[in-house]
């Protein structure tokens, strides 16, 4: 085995939607008008925040972004709420046949997959996984005759792949029933993960092949093994499926070309390797997770107090939302070591800027560092040190002055919440 890779790889920035299908999604939020409730135009007593007016913190972004951090998310995606099937095929190739059980393959994906989701959407999201063929599903070429490397496009390389593994699985699998697809390849196709992610996902993809009357257009495929040596596979190996299901549900990578360094180990769609963690509140609103009394939304000018209660905890107040423009925002919340969220070493306030306007994979979100080249608080191996201890403590504050713009964290109450004050000019 190899000695432990520190280093995280990155995994393609690869779910395709079709600019036809974007077409349909321009937000009609924006126009909902005043905002009422938590933000006095005076500098005056401050008040709780109780906000009825969303629209201007529904941001969204332009036509041309293909996995936008935008709300709504856009059409052709898999539904994030409610009962979701999840279609789960094993397959293998004549020049790389699956060694052992296809269902032991599909244990290393679950039941963990489905507990993560059920934990991070506070039981919003009921996903069922299912298997109907319990055997390896022989592709009819070689691994190496269907040309994928990372990076590599649907056409032609997964359009073969999954005309493929449609035409073996169809008589045995009715296609309408199920939300989304997990292609879960046997780990000895293609190269081992430490060397290249392949792990790639097609969502809202129009030109996916038709089966049982319905387009595939939500399929992630898993290769290879995500195991770093470290001894924890069992305990993490299956995260890169959550996060290949979150291309699904229509969200953007937040690595970039340099790693996690905007986002950390905040959010599963930033690293998806090492210790659990949670998804960013901002994506648990644009999943549905959130319902719009548990988000703040400081759209005027105005001194507000908000109370957030940890992210991990289901209930209370969970996000706050500072809009820049129709395309970005900040965007502060609680984190603190709980649920999905292993590896919190600094427990405190959040705060990150949102881009609409930036698609998956160029930085649409970009988390601030209380403590910038600290080192980071983290020990643990796979987890962006820098940003570890990135969370705002009691007394610390952030400021936007050319905005006007200030969030203060202001302290802490006895059922662990946290006071954040914000100020807009
Ligand atoms: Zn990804």
């Amino acid at each position: 085995m190899q000695p432990p890779s520190r280093r995280i790889r990155q995994r393609r920035a690869a779910a395709l939607a079709s600019v036809t299908l974007l077409t349909l999604t321009i937000s009609t939020a924006a126009g909902s008008g005043r905002l009422t409730g938590d933000t006095p135009n005076t500098g005056g007593p401050v008040t709780l925040a109780h906000t009825t007016g969303h629209g201007p913190c529904r941001i969204s972004g332009p036509l041309d972004v293909q996995l936008s951090e935008g709300i709504p998310t856009g059409p052709g995606y898999a539904r994030s709420t409610g009962t979701v099937r999840a279609l789960n095929l094993m397959v293998d190739f004549p020049d790389a046949p699956g060694q052992g059980s296809a269902l032991t393959r599909l244990a290393e994906f679950f039941p963990q997959t489905q507990e993560w989701f059920t934990t991070s959407s506070y039981g919003r999201l009921d996903y069922r996984p299912e298997a109907p063929i319990t055997r390896w599903l022989r592709m009819p070429r070689p691994f190496a005759g269907y040309g994928i490397a990372r990076g590599a496009p649907f056409e032609p390389a997964y359009r073969a792949l999954a005309q493929d593994i449609v035409a073996a699985a169809d008589p045995e699998v009715d296609f309408r029933s199920y939300d989304l697809v997990n292609v879960l390849v046997t780990p000895n196709a293609g190269p081992s993960a430490l060397d290249t992610v392949l792990s790639v996902t097609f969502a809202g993809n129009a030109d996916a092949p038709v089966a049982d009357g319905v387009a595939v257009a939500n399929a992630s495929f898993v290769y290879s093994r995500q195991d770093d040596g470290s001894g924890s596979y069992g305990d993490t190996g299956y995260r890169v499926l959550p996060h290949e299901n979150g291309h699904v549900f229509g969200l953007p990578d937040l690595y970039t070309q340099d790693g996690g360094g905007a986002v950390g180990h905040w959010d599963i769609m930033s690293e998806d390797w090492g210790a659990n963690n949670d998804f960013l509140g901002w994506h648990k609103w644009k999943l549905g997770w959130l319902d719009d009394s548990q988000v703040g939304c400081v759209a005027a000018p105005g001194r507000s107090e908000h109370v957030l209660s940890p992210l991990s905890r289901a209930g209370g107040l969970k996000l706050v939302v500072v809009p820049l423009s129709a395309r970005s925002g900040y965007a502060v919340e609680l984190r603190t070591r709980g649920g999905n969220d292993e590896e919190v070493c600094r427990p405190g306030v959040l705060i990150y800027r949102v881009d609409a306007g930036v698609d998956t994979g160029s930085g649409p979100v970009t988390v601030f560092d209380s403590k910038r080249n600290s080192g980071g608080c983290t020990r643990s191996p796979n987890v962006h040190a820098e940003l570890s201890d990135a969370p705002f403590g009691p007394g610390e504050n952030f400021e936007d002055r050319r905005r006007g713009i200030g969030i203060s964290v202001t302290g802490t109450q006895a059922a662990g919440d946290y006071r954040v004050l914000v100020t807009r000019r």
